[in-house]
């Protein structure tokens, strides 16, 4: 009797699965959790199908299931969105998985962790660090036995030697509940008319529970979170799970504060930083349901959920939610599909949304939620343009003098400045004034950014990076070499001789050394132990800082000149963001743009506060070029080690496309960014009318199309968000 054979997929880089024996006594259903060898290895992998008609000649060479592991099976909905996304985004069905299998190591049963407790008498013999562990025990608590050695500063054996004595006991500690229970009715707020009226709707169909997008659309501090908290604890009432997706996982310190304020404990979290500990205990209580609202970045949305109710997507037109390495997807878009594989509601926040989502709120395959006002009857900031070419800064200098009166005035108001460029380090280009040489990347077609707090010349693109010499290397010249242009370091040096007696602070992802560090940093500041705050993007995500009230935008213009058909909305947002910090409290923000293009369509809307312009005039442009969401896009990019074979192959690969009317094929082209780590870069761009199914073209092109070979890469990017 040939015995039962099951297709089990396989968390690595291939699409198909591969067919298992049953062992004869085991019980194995579609979507459960295994053990199976694969070559010399062990791998955790899933169950995907029954297979009733295995190829008979193979039976005999098939390898048995090695174990079924004690978790609960992904759910049908789990799998068909991993398929779904593969498919779509073109990734390897396998690698897809893997994001839902990072549960962490086989890591065994959680260790049990020592407390000890002062049971008994004085020891005989006292010595100071005795007694320095008996004070620490003295409330008669069980106490956590590490714990308790380092706060008393002693070490294990002083403890043993108590417990031999009979003073203390070891017990085991009590278990950490992983998910404590979020509660609905903590503390609900009061909400304004505007804010009930919202509510009331996310609620409704949020308890529905039905597929559904909402799209909530409120000006920055209209209490989006506070509305969409409503429709989380409807959900949670319903005994449902929540999932509030992130775009910047480290930045959700606040978050998570205001999350337990309203609803008396933290979430769960999910993104890259957790310990291999926390990741297997929050993956558990995920699975199991236990963890009733997860807080994460875009992974987060691959989690084995045994009862997702809703999925919350926060600032939803953040570029930060496209993953660009190994499976390329946007994860607002996947937010969506996986709400309809479940029959769920899904909700997109943002002050700004995205063209996409916009247009489809405009065409009504949204709910619009809107919250027109701040929360507390706060102004919106005032937004004025600086004219670079009237009244740029002295050179050298990038902070304008109308610029400096304001933060002046501001800090002698005791309120905080904000002065916001997208620039880390101290500049961007070094150069030698003798011979003009530039400081470039060995490996990478970048100028060397120059980061002065860590003393190098560092490449943004990858890990290369060497102490800033004395003399240049290419004509020997001593003390000749002149930073160009600002990062947020050379800012802070200006803003310190402007004004040395402000507080300054420079917040940038690089000078981050842990989340918590962050998370603490940005206390700080809303505590208000900082008067000028320097930062990059970072600091636009999500902060409250009360007491900033003017927000000074260094270089307008840096993301609108870059051949990117986004930049527009980009800019728009970013800047939209950042001056949205402004004026949170007290409601009399103010921003200013330093801009070499005031007329531009972005800082006219931003000035005129006229958000609706801007959308009207970029969903125009947007549809006479077929953009997105107008038409589709996909892009191709070849790398080699060197440049004619990725050129040869770009060139191959293109005139391989299958014709479709439907379809432009534009390229290959040499890339913008031409070399990274030493790889030579082409792109092609792909472009179809939005109702075809783009994703299977390219599939059709890469089966029928020359294969990779050598060190000859192909990375396919469906619905590209970067250019370079
Ligand atoms: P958004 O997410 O739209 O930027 P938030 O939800 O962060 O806005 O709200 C902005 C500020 O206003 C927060 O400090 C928030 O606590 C406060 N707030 C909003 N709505 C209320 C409310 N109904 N009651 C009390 N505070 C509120
Ligand atoms: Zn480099």
């Amino acid at each position: 009797m040939a015995r039962r054979v099951v297709d089990v997929l396989v968390p690595v880089a291939l699409n198909q699965t591969y067919s298992y024996r049953v062992p004869d006594d085991a019980d194995l259903k579609p979507g459960d959790v295994v053990c199976v060898p694969l070559g010399p290895r062990e791998v955790t992998a899933v169950v995907w199908a029954e297979n009733d008609k295995p190829d008979p000649r193979l039976h005999n060479r098939l390898k048995d299931v090695s174990e079924k592991l004690d978790v609960p099976p992904l759910k049908a909905e789990l799998r068909s969105f991993v398929d779904w996304v593969a498919n779509y985004t073109l990734s390897a069905r396998g690698m897809v998985l893997r994001m839902a299998l990072r549960m962490g190591e086989h890591l065994g049963p959680e260790r049990v962790r020592m407390g000890v407790r002062l049971i008994g008498d004085q020891p005989q013999r006292m010595t100071p660090a005795r007694r320095r562990l008996i004070d620490a025990l003295s409330d008669g608590l069980l106490h956590g036995k590490s714990d308790v050695a380092k706060e008393a500063g002693i070490s294990a054996s002083v403890i043993d030697g108590l417990v031999d004595e009979g003073t203390l006991s070891t017990e085991p500690m009590p278990r950490e509940i992983a998910a404590p229970a979020p509660d609905p009715s903590f503390a609900a707020p009061d909400l304004s008319a505007d804010q009930k009226i919202a509510a009331d709707a996310m609620t409704t169909t949020a308890a529905k529970g039905e597929f559904h997008v909402a799209l909530l659309d409120g000006v920055t501090g209209s209490g989006k979170t506070e509305v969409y908290f409503e429709a989380v604890a409807e959900i949670v009432r319903r005994g449902k799970q929540v999932l509030i997706l992130m775009p910047e996982i480290a930045l959700t310190g606040q978050f998570l504060d205001r999350f337990a304020a309203r609803f008396g404990v933290k979430p769960i979290e999910w993104h890259s930083e957790l310990t291999p500990r926390t990741r297997a205990r929050n993956w558990t209580a995920v699975s199991e349901g236990i963890a009733q609202v997860v807080v994460g970045a875009r992974s987060a949305l691959f989690l084995p959920y045994s009862n997702l109710g809703l999925i919350v997507v926060d600032e939803e037109h953040d570029q930060a939610y496209k993953q660009e390495d190994g499976a390329h997807y946007h994860a607002r878009d996947m937010a969506v599909v996986r709400g309809s594989i479940a029959r769920i509601p899904v909700v997109l926040c943002s002050a700004t949304p995205s063209v996409e989502s916009e247009v489809n709120a405009r065409k009504g395959r949204y709910q619009r939620v809107v919250l027109p006002s701040r929360f507390g009857g706060q102004h919106m900031p005032q937004i004025e343009a600086i004219d670079l070419r009237h009244e740029g800064p002295p050179k050298g200098k990038f902070i304008s003098p109308r610029l400096a009166d304001e933060i002046r005035t501001a800090v002698e108001r005791k309120e905080q400045a904000l002065l916001f460029l997208n620039r880390r380090g101290y500049a961007p280009l070094t150069l030698c004034r003798a011979c003009g040489h530039r400081f470039s990347c060995t490996i990478c077609d970048a100028w060397l950014v120059d980061h002065r707090f860590r003393k190098r010349l560092v490449c943004n693109h990858c890990s290369f990076s060497m102490p800033r010499p004395h003399a240049c290397p290419q004509c020997a010249a001593e003390d000749s070499l002149v930073a160009i242009g600002p990062g947020v370091e050379r800012l802070q040096e200006e803003a310190a001789a402007l004004f040395p007696n402000a507080r300054t602070m420079v917040l940038s992802s690089d000078l981050i050394a842990s989340i918590e560090a962050m998370r603490s940093e940005l206390n700080e500041i809303a505590e208000g132990r900082v008067d000028i705050i320097i930062g990059t993007q970072l600091v636009a995500k999500g902060h409250n800082f009360p007491r900033l009230n003017l927000v000074g935008v260094v270089d307008a213009d840096l993301g609108l000149g870059n051949g990117d058909p986004r930049a527009a909305e980009r800019t728009f947002q970013l800047l939209n963001q950042v001056i949205g910090r402004a004026g949170r409290e007290k409601g009399f923000g103010v921003g200013y743009l330093q801009t070499h293009q005031p007329e531009h369509p972005v800082m006219k809307a931003l000035v005129a506060a006229d958000r609706e312009a801007f959308y009207a005039s970029e969903i125009e442009a947007r549809e006479r070029a077929m953009y997105p969401p107008f038409g589709r896009l996909a892009s191709l990019v070849i790398s080699a080690g060197d440049r004619p074979s990725a050129e040869g192959f770009a060139r191959k690969l293109a005139s391989a496309a299958p014709f479709d009317e439907r379809v432009q094929v534009l390229g290959p082209a040499e890339a913008p960014l031409a070399v990274i780590k030493g790889r030579y870069r082409f792109r092609i761009l792909v472009k179809s009318a939005r109702n075809f199914d783009l994703s299977e073209y390219l599939r059709d092109w890469i089966a029928a199309g020359p294969k990779t070979k050598g060190n000859i890469r192909l990375e396919i990017d469906v619905d590209p968000q970067s250019f370079l």
